[in-house]
């Protein structure tokens, strides 16, 4: 019988992807995220294009014309979950020396398997910041294309960086006359590669403004690209209808990117109080990604990192959890980034405790999650809440996430636009 019903289920699931046909899910529990209220008994209704009809009380739902509504009324739904800050076409193994034997066309493949990973964590949604190749545009576009399973994805393709940067490759001497696709020094040098990257695919622009951990030869809180190439960089990126993420550890960096107008700040380790001051003033987002400190400091050797940046970790992770507290006491806006791929991917849910350990309330880091997130992403109205108009990306959990996040790191049910990638609820 269980085996029947599996099949029935896989079956279902399948065709659910492949038809798009309208829908209902019945949630025993929903969170409405953006007012923090557990709502019960709720019904979602969509259409055959995977797009909320409707969300409310399950007595009053209209359900499409045959359809029966998938039973979760044991369970807890919130929206898809996103995550701003990942890197699915790397692994935590491609550290140090052994990253220069992976090809651009295996980093494909491994994006592919995790791209799957991620979304069957409960992320229907994430912005991936830096892969080589473009190859986080072919993800993207396979996903869209009903081909491989994946989350929705906006990426920026190769990250953007000065001669010898985080966002360069230092790991070769000089006769091998190589540098990482991304490097441009310079205003106009920079404006050139925005427009080659949003000519190849990307959706956003990603650039590294100080230095980094898992590079060679420079250090987090030191500035890379100036202000004046900053400014140049996000004034061609917002030209082009595209915002720019800022890979910022050192206090100067993050408050120049903030100044030329960068949209957001990554990792933000040194933020001091007028970093935090600007960043409000600005209406910028800040991502903390604070539980990869921990996958470092415990793994990294046996992860293959260079022991300088193992030295790095150990100088700024702490430093970066207090400010995470300070600036989120201080009533910066957030969004949920993770790092994903330092370490490894479907992990990135565990980062929730950590933001509650740090200072957040539950909600505060699920808004992190949802709303803050789809602001960041460019896509408010569609992604982030369970509401009609949004693409019908629903998770469902077993428990109350509001008293304890962790369940959070099991998802048990996961649909992107109407279609079932995840159910462990059924085929008990
Ligand atoms: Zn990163």
């Amino acid at each position: 019988m269980r085996y029947f019903l599996t099949v029935l289920v896989c079956v279902f699931a399948f065709s659910r992807v492949a038809t798009g046909a309208p829908g209902a899910v019945r949630c025993g529990k929903l969170l409405d995220v953006r007012s923090g209220q557990m709502l019960s008994d709720q019904t979602v209704v969509f259409d055959a294009a995977g797009t909320i009809t409707s969300v409310g009380p399950t007595s009053s739902a209209k359900l499409p014309a045959g359809a029966t509504a998938i039973d979760l009324s044991n369970a807890t739904c919130l929206p898809g979950l996103i995550d701003v800050h990942t890197h699915l076409t790397g692994d935590p193994t491609g550290n140090g020396y052994a990253r220069l034997g992976i090809s651009v066309p295996r980093e494909a493949i491994t994006g592919a398997k995790n791209a799957r990973l991620t979304l069957r964590a409960g992320f229907t949604t994430v912005r991936n910041v830096g892969a080589s190749g473009y190859t986080d545009v072919a993800v993207r576009d396979g996903i869209d294309a009903g081909e491989i399973e994946g989350p929705r994805m906006r990426v920026s393709g190769p990250p953007l960086g000065i001669t010898g940067g985080h966002c360069d490759e230092n790991l070769l001497p000089s006769e091998f006359h190589y540098k990482a696709e991304g490097v441009a020094d310079g205003p106009w040098l920079a404006r050139a590669k925005v427009r080659e990257t949003v000519k190849y695919g990307a959706d956003l622009i990603k650039i590294c403004a100080s230095g980094g951990v898992l590079s060679k030869g420079d250090l987090p809180g030191t500035p890379q690209y100036t202000l004046e190439e900053m400014t140049a960089i996000a004034e061609e990126a917002h030209k082009l209808g595209r915002k720019v993420a800022a890979h910022a550890h050192g206090t100067q960096s993050i408050k120049d990117a903030i100044r030329a107008g960068i949209d957001s700040i990554e990792h933000s380790s040194l933020i001091d109080d007028e970093g935090i001051a600007l960043a409000k003033q600005h209406g910028t987002y800040l991502v903390f990604d604070i539980y990869n400190d921990d996958y470092i400091l415990q793994e990294g050797a046996k992860a293959g990192m260079l022991p300088e940046s193992i030295e790095k970790e150990k100088k700024i992770g702490r430093q970066q959890r207090e400010n995470f507290r300070h600036a989120f006491q201080s009533g910066t806006k957030m969004a949920f980034g993770t790092d994903a791929g330092v370490y490894p991917h479907g992990d990135n849910a565990k980062q929730f405790a950590k933001m509650v350990e740090w200072g957040m309330k539950p909600i505060d880091a699920i808004q992190a999650a949802t709303v803050n997130a789809a602001d960041l992403i460019g896509w408010p109205d569609k992604i982030g809440a369970l509401e009609t108009g949004h693409y019908a990306d629903l998770i469902a959990v077993s428990g109350d996430p509001l008293s304890d996040l962790r369940v959070l790191e099991s998802v048990k049910f996961v649909m992107k636009g109407g279609a079932i990638f995840r159910n462990d609820l059924a085929a008990k």
